[in-house]
């Protein structure tokens, strides 16, 4: 049943066995994904659950760059029924909650801390899951300081602490751009980026607004990219960006350039590219070509497709280990990427009706209520449609 926003649900069913607490779900990683997707399942019923991170509740918000902030805008469209695009639960704006249109990491982590708080969702902070394992029919859950057993698992622990390595020789020299507490702290004149999507971007933007000059490589050109769909072109925030006098003065753009290698020798890195350019600098070369994601932690528990994401049911949970489920940017279905919290929120009703209905829970309202506000999309059809030139 869907509770109002005053009367939160509780978590007041938790059974133990053997001493051991026996949860009827535990999901793990307090981000936008595990935070949204425990909200749907106290509004889908289900009470014996718990929410575990390693560290705080939205702690991979609050460590992006200080100057960071959200490309998709946030605006209170809830009062026509439109979910604000950043929102997280139904019925919940940020941008009505923090008169914010484009928030700072932090402050969503903030927005996560209080959603949690007025929820009263049932939460387990500073517990890092090293290991988990299906024996008998129940997950065990290894932590950094006990075991935790449930008969379901969501995994939501996210991409931005798993930061990918980068595909070439010498690519331990450069520093990956989630590592920056900010950049108005860069020392240096002279910046090289590796990666040409969104953090690359941002990346280059506060450097160049500080007179920075930059040089920007990308092995494709997602800025010339015609696509409509944000996961695979960018943003228009990161368009509007592109056209500032400092962005226009200081960045230099290198499409179609695959990075070979990079080297330091003397204290100068030198970048080489495939089609053997050279480039020499002072400072460390960034890199912001993206994540492992963290779903390579888990992948002894799904089948994986061929580009490394885990093959999923109808209902986001593993083909061949039932009861894990998986929640956030790292769900695929065919060619369809579900990377933003638009995106992937609308999985977050499939995944709680799915263990509701495991439960014996009714469900029909619940749904009903889900599919209304957008979060329920069970229909795979309507989605990657470009939109129409005009
Ligand atoms: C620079 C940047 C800008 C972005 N801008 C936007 C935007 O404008 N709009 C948008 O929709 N998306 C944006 N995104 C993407 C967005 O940040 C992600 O979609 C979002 O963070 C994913 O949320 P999540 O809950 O899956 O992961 P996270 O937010 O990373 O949360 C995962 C949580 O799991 C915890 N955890 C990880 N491993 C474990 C473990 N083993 N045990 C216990 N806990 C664990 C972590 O501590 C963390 O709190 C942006 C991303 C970046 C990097």
């Amino acid at each position: 049943m869907l509770p109002s926003q005053d009367e939160p649900v509780k978590n007041e069913t938790e059974s133990s066995v053997g001493g051991v607490s026996q949860y009827d779900v535990i999901i793990v990683g307090g981000g936008a994904a595990g935070v949204g997707v425990a909200i749907a399942l106290t509004h889908a019923g289900v009470e014996n659950f718990l929410l575990v991170d390693r560290n705080e509740i939205g702690s991979s918000f609050a460590s992006w760059p200080d100057e960071t902030r959200f490309i998709t805008p946030s605006f209170p469209s809830n009062s026509i029924g439109m979910l604000d695009l950043n929102s997280i639960a139904v019925g919940v704006s940020p941008a009505f909650s923090m008169r914010v249109e484009h928030p700072t990491g932090s402050e969503f982590a903030k927005h996560l801390q209080d959603l949690s708080t007025f929820f009263e969702l049932p939460i387990q902070e500073n517990t890092d899951v090293v290991n988990i394992e299906k024996k008998d029919g129940l997950f065990h859950l290894v932590t950094d300081d006990e075991t935790l057993l449930a008969t379901n698992v969501i995994w939501a622990a996210g991409e931005y602490q798993y930061p990918g390595a980068g595909r070439f020789t010498g690519s331990e020299f450069c520093r990956h751009t989630s590592t920056i507490p900010n950049y108005e702290g860069l020392e240096g004149d002279e910046f090289q980026i590796i990666g040409g999507y969104e953090s690359g971007f941002d990346a280059a933007y506060h450097l160049a607004k500080r007179g920075k000059k930059v040089k920007l490589f990308d092995k494709d050109s997602p800025w010339s990219e015609t696509s409509s769909d944000p996961s695979v072109s960018l943003s228009t925030f990161s368009f509007e960006r592109m056209r500032d006098q400092r962005f226009e003065e200081n960045v230099e753009l290198f499409p179609e350039t695959l990075i070979s290698s990079v080297s330091l020798t003397d204290g100068i890195y030198e970048i080489t590219t495939q089609d053997g350019q050279t480039f020499q600098s002072k400072e460390q070369p960034l890199l912001a070509s993206g994540f492992e994601g963290s779903h390579k932690f888990v992948s002894h528990l799904f089948e994986m497709r061929e580009d490394g994401f885990p093959v999923l049911t109808d209902n986001d949970e593993s083909t061949t280990v039932p009861g894990m489920f998986l929640s956030g940017p790292a769900v695929r279905h065919g060619s369809l990427i579900f990377c933003f919290i638009f995106k992937y929120r609308q999985r977050f009703g499939i995944v709680a009706q799915a263990i509701a209905s495991s439960l014996d829970i009714p469900t029909e309202e619940f749904i009903d209520a889900y599919r209304s506000w957008g979060m329920y999309l069970d229909d795979l059809s309507c989605c990657g449609q470009e939109c129409l030139t005009c």
